[in-house]
């Protein structure tokens, strides 16, 4: 215990730093596409260098570049992992800011990034940092990794390091927001699984002034869509393992939505939701339709299955063509593991807050780690979710300095 005052003294100290680094981080663009990632990657090597670690950058596709480092020694155990790519800065007249400028005002660190998730790589670099002069007491390794193409699919990012055995480790915390404007933070142990599909009607043309003649495409389309009186679909039975998670899930999404209680947004945890995103069909007005397409959002809740969200999609129509293009299954890490325990541990003594455990709506790489690597996996970082992708992005520097005292108290106490 002595140890994790000195550590959280250690992390204070350091506050000063960590504000230059997640600034620098800002400065240093790394939009995605196109996701060059190189020069993000070597202010992180610049700056492991200058306080004596070593890593690893590995660059699968020109410009795509991750960092890797660990310090301690035996066995690999806990993950500290983050992205450095972010989304693009869209149109710069809706700034209110430079979003390169990494400037600290009121508290905030402002720019591109800030929560989504240079904010949290500063954090979890850091924490190591601290751990520094612990090393020698760690039994493990801590691992850091900083992928690339988070943004876009983590083509040459997370994906690759793992289908290349890059990495390793007995559990994972990922440095994502997951702060809830009403119940702070949170640890995110579980998400939805998602089914995407297209479904594709055809009729055939004719003038639009004796439609009776022809065949419209469109018109199957509503007939089928019509189907659907609400977005949210069927109910689940939540597996023993995760009703706690559903159940703290649907307390923090009732909370933070309490002004639109009447929207059942917590609903979303256990049931099967549907969003028609695209629909495109026909030519003209005069004509009628010969194709009509549709695209379809299907949340799998965790307790769902692929097969029953196929069925849904299928009620819907008979004669239109189904097409699935993107798939992900529900997943979740159980309550009881270590991880949780210590992490739920440490941020409620960090941050004086409950840090409920909870699975959210919607679906992120962590089902890919939990299958590929076999490791608890859970989300936990500075900045509010719904701030990312957003114009004037900021994250607090207080909510840095926090995540970066967690990351590192946790870090020890599973690892000494
Ligand atoms: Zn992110």
């Amino acid at each position: 215990m002595k140890n994790l005052t000195k550590l959280s003294d250690r992390v204070e100290y350091l506050k000063a730093d960590l504000i230059k680094l997640a600034s620098l981080l800002i400065k240093t663009g790394s939009e995605n596409p196109p996701g060059d990632t190189s020069k993000v990657a070597i202010v992180i090597e610049d700056y492991l260098k200058s306080i004596g670690l070593g890593s690893r950058l590995i660059e699968p596709m020109k410009g795509h570049v991750n960092v890797m480092t660990s310090i301690g020694s035996g066995d690999y155990g806990l993950i500290l992992c983050g992205h450095v790519d972010t989304v693009p800065i869209g149109d710069l007249s809706k700034w209110s800011f430079d979003p390169f400028s990494g400037e600290i005002m009121g508290g905030y660190i402002l720019g591109r990034g800030a929560t989504d998730m240079k904010g949290g790589v500063a954090s979890i670099i850091t924490a190591i940092n601290a751990l520094i002069e612990y090393e020698k007491i760690l039994n493990e390794k801590i691992v850091v990794a900083l992928f690339c193409d988070e943004e876009t699919g983590g083509h040459y990012g997370a994906r690759w390091i793992i289908q290349n055995q890059l990495i390793k480790g007995k559990a994972m915390i990922i440095g994502e927001p997951s702060n809830y404007h009403r119940s702070g933070h949170v640890i995110i142990a579980g998400e939805r699984g998602v089914l995407w599909s297209r479904l594709k009607f055809d009729g055939f043309s004719h003038h639009g002034s004796r439609p009776m003649l022809g065949d419209n495409a469109i018109m199957h389309a509503v007939k089928a869509l019509s189907k659907l009186k609400s977005p949210i679909i069927s109910k689940v039975r939540t597996p023993y393992e995760a009703v706690k998670l559903v159940r703290w899930g649907k307390k923090v999404l009732t909370k933070e939505y309490e002004d639109r209680k009447s929207l059942k947004p917590q609903y979303a945890l256990d049931h099967y939701t549907l969003n028609i995103g695209v629909i495109k069909g026909g030519v003209k007005a005069n004509v009628v339709a010969d194709s009509c397409e549709v695209e379809i959002d299907l949340r799998i809740p965790i307790g769902g299955s692929k097969e029953e969200a196929e069925k849904i999609i299928r009620s819907l129509t008979k004669e239109g063509k189904v097409e699935y293009f993107n798939y992900a299954p529900p997943s979740f890490t159980p309550l009881g593991s270590n991880i949780i325990k210590v992490l739920r541990k440490v941020s409620r003594s960090v941050f004086k807050e409950n840090t409920p455990v909870i699975c959210i709506a919607a679906t992120t790489d962590a089902h890919y780690f939990r299958s590929a690597l076999k490791i608890p996996v859970v989300s936990y970082g500075p900045g509010y979710e719904d701030l990312c992708h957003v114009y004037d992005e900021r994250v607090d520097v207080n909510d840095l300095l926090g995540c970066a005292k967690v990351y590192a108290e946790t870090a020890m106490l599973i690892s000494s």
